[in-house]
């Protein structure tokens, strides 16, 4: 059997290795249009800063060593350019030497990745735009930027890729500005989960702009000038692209396999395309979306490896399928963690799927011993208990518990088994009751009607003839800053001070993080107080909405803080 891989990477390295542990005897052929395979593109942004230090280590596998372990024929700097799959042949040109040839395979395994999306943009075309997709692309960011020592760059796109080179480039002692189509970064979290971040970006001082495509860019006295939607302009000596990726479709579409409806190559369960005898796998194909089965393109490095492997058992006869990507993903911003599994709000609402929401922030490990860190923990799940996603934000411990919903997400867990799931303790790792715990027992009680929760966005569903805002903090925590409109009475004072509240209204209470809310909210009901509910999250997921979100010009956090509470009111 012959086997030819298109793309070297991520899905085709591990396809290849994969199928040579199946088959001794089989023969390989990996095509890579670049000089390298199996090489780290999930570290590149991270030399930028020189966090990591040198190119080899970036270099996971060279083409020698990776062919003489697995046997395998590499050919780098050869690029397919037509599939015929009646003749079951390939087109391949080779940048060395300039000549085309043909190869003949058995079974093709297509893993071409994806290409960065360059925005039409009036005068773009005009510039050098940098990218960052493999080590060619690092190592000439690295060298125009030591020729030309830019004082200012501009990173397009707030998404994973774009926020880690801004923060690589920022840790590198350089200006950095994002500019971003959308009202918030970082597109896999719900608005109000990337409003945590953007006050984290602000902390250290990168510029960015929301809400405010560029329109055009233009040349003026030796710098770009991009002028945004807004009319501002931002002057900048560089530009680097980090506004996504589109699957490398071209030369299937050509091929005249199927293109499914995202844009990504079709594929079946087996990963096999509209050819059975071409297999397609990685950031080039269309997915099924884990938690609602609809078709997807989710560009992940662990998909596509998985994927890989899975191509090559069913091309040697050990039939897998492949289940769908759930979109398991996380990223460091500064002492920040963010990580996500699952379908996000957003989507839930575009495909119109039922869902619920909690809130929690819970300390990453025990409050008493030293060093814990706050999870802000969102978690969306179905009327029936279905966990259908999570989100967190935080600075330690983030991993373990997404990676832990996301177990449960396969596992088909329901949010009460979340109550349940025995996660290791000591003082410095976690809490008696995890905060992947405490997301359960919070949800649940909503799915129980335990208690009523409202979101940090619905307080204008509420007449405020109507209703109470009622926060049940002390009042030094009060000091610090209230919801408009709310009176407080402390928990503890609130047996006591039942006569203050009127019990035909309704009475929104809200505490820091929802937790002496909810045992607010359980007096009150026990005491005859028929509507209440409770700020799921509390004053802790409502603030961060409330305060700019953008940080242009450059100025401290410090001064937004103050700025922000009376600017959240004219927004
Ligand atoms: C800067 C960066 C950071 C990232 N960070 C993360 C991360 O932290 N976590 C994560 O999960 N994912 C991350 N990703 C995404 C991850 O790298 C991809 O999802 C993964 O590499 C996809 O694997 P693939 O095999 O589909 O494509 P790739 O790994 O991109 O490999 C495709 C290869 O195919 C070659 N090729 C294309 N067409 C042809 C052709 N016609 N002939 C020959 N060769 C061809 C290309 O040159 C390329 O080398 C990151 C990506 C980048 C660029």
């Amino acid at each position: 059997m012959k086997v030819v891989i298109i793309g070297g990477v991520a899905g085709g390295a591990s396809a290849a290795a994969r199928l040579r542990r199946l088959d001794e005897k089989a023969e390989i052929v990996i095509f890579e249009r670049g000089s390298y395979v199996s090489f780290a593109n999930c570290g590149l942004p991270y030399y930028l800063s020189g966090t990591i230090q040198s190119k080899e280590d970036l270099v996971v596998q060279t083409p020698e060593l990776l062919g003489k372990r697995f046997n395998l024929d590499i050919r780098i700097r050869q690029e397919v350019t037509h599939i015929d799959k009646t003749e079951k042949i390939v087109k391949v040109h080779n940048h060395v030497t300039g000549e085309t040839y043909i190869e003949n395979y058995d079974k093709l395994v297509l893993s071409p990745g994806a290409k960065p999306f360059i925005p039409p943009i009036k005068g773009i075309d005009a510039n050098k735009v940098f990218g960052l997709r493999d080590i060619p692309d690092v190592l000439s960011i690295e060298n125009y930027i030591q020729e030309n020592k830019p004082k200012k760059i501009v990173v397009f796109g707030a998404g994973y890729i774009g926020i880690e080179i801004a923060e690589n480039l920022k840790k590198a002692g350089l200006n950095v500005t994002i500019i971003e189509l959308m009202n918030q970064i970082l597109g896999p979290l719900d608005y109000e989960m990337a409003t945590l971040v953007h006050q984290h970006l602000k902390e250290n001082e990168v510029e960015f702009y929301l809400s405010d495509p560029v329109q055009s860019i233009t040349h003026n006295s030796g710098c770009n000038v991009l002028e945004l939607s807004s009319g501002k302009e931002v002057k900048t000596d560089m530009i680097i692209m980090g506004v996504g990726v589109r699957p490398e479709n071209a030369l299937a579409k050509e091929a005249g396999l199927e293109i499914g409806i995202t844009g990504g190559i079709k594929v079946n369960d087996y990963l096999q395309t509209s050819d059975p005898d071409i297999y397609a796998v990685g950031d080039a194909i269309e997915i099924n979306d884990y938690i609602s089965g609809n078709p997807a393109l989710i560009p992940l490095a662990g998909p596509a490896n998985k994927q890989g492997r899975i191509a090559a058992g069913n091309i040697c006869g050990i039939k897998k399928s492949y289940n769908g990507t759930q979109g398991t993903s996380i990223i460091k911003v500064f002492d920040m963690t963010i990580a996500t599994t699952g379908n996000n709000e957003k989507l839930l609402k575009r495909k119109d799927i039922e869902y619920q929401k909690s809130y929690t922030h819970s300390p990453s490990h025990a409050g008493y011993y030293p060093g814990a860190e706050p999870i802000s923990l969102k978690l969306l799940f179905s009327p029936n208990g279905q966990i259908l996603g999570a989100q967190a934000v935080g600075k330690e411990g983030v991993d373990k518990r997404i990676d832990v919903i996301a177990t449960a997400i396969r596992a088909g867990l329901k949010v009460a088994d979340l109550e349940e799931l025995e996660l290791c303790y000591a003082p410095p790792y976690g809490s008696a009751k995890d905060p992947v715990n405490m997301a359960g027992y919070v949800a649940n009680n909503i799915l129980k009607g335990d208690v009523e929760v409202f979101h940090w966005d619905e307080f204008t569903q509420y007449d405020s003839n109507d209703s109470i805002i009622l926060d049940v903090r002390k009042t030094d925590e009060c000091e610090e800053g209230m919801i408009e409109g709310a009176i407080n009475i402390p928990l503890d004072e609130l047996r006591e001070r039942l006569a203050e509240l009127d019990k035909n209204k309704m009475i929104l209470i809200y505490c820091q993080v929802g937790l002496r809310g909810y045992l607010a909210s359980r007096i009150l009901k026990l005491k005859g107080f028929n509507r209440v509910k409770n700020l799921s999250g509390g004053y802790k997921t409502y603030y961060p909405t409330t305060c700019r979100q953008d940080n242009c010009p450059l100025y401290s956090f410090e001064k937004i803080l103050k700025s922000d509470i009376i600017e959240a009111d004219t927004r």
